[in-house]
């Protein structure tokens, strides 16, 4: 699996392993998409395409107004802060939107082929 998105790490309880293991969170923006258990590299995806356009499209929406309006207040500090607005580059974004279409996909293809097996 190619796209990460954002990653951080947390202990949480494995059911497979039966104990509480280090996991690797994936996040796309604030949303968690994929938890991955370190010990048997279990991982359970979550479709959160829905969320996470409703996020995007907020952040997309959001950020030219705040922009604008530090501008009005601090034309001098507005060039400063520039590198830290401009972080969140296009190939960020469109990590971030493989890792949840991916997420979505292997989530589904999960509910279709368990079966309905006792987790
Ligand atoms: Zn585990």
């Amino acid at each position: 699996m190619g796209a990460k998105g954002t990653i951080e790490h947390a202990t949480l309880a494995c059911h497979r392993c039966g104990r509480e293991t280090r996991h690797e969170l994936a996040y796309a923006g604030r949303l968690l998409v994929v938890t991955t258990c370190l010990t048997c590299r279990t991982s359970i995806e979550r479709d959160v395409r829905r969320r996470y356009l409703q996020d995007l499209r907020h952040r997309m929406l959001s950020k030219p107004a705040r922009m604008a309006r530090r501008l009005r207040r601090h034309p001098v500090g507005f060039t400063g802060s520039l590198p830290r607005t401009a972080a969140r580059k296009p190939w960020r974004l469109l990590d971030e939107v493989r890792l949840v279409w991916s997420a979505a996909a292997d989530a589904r293809r999960r509910h279709s082929d368990d079966g309905g097996r006792d987790r």
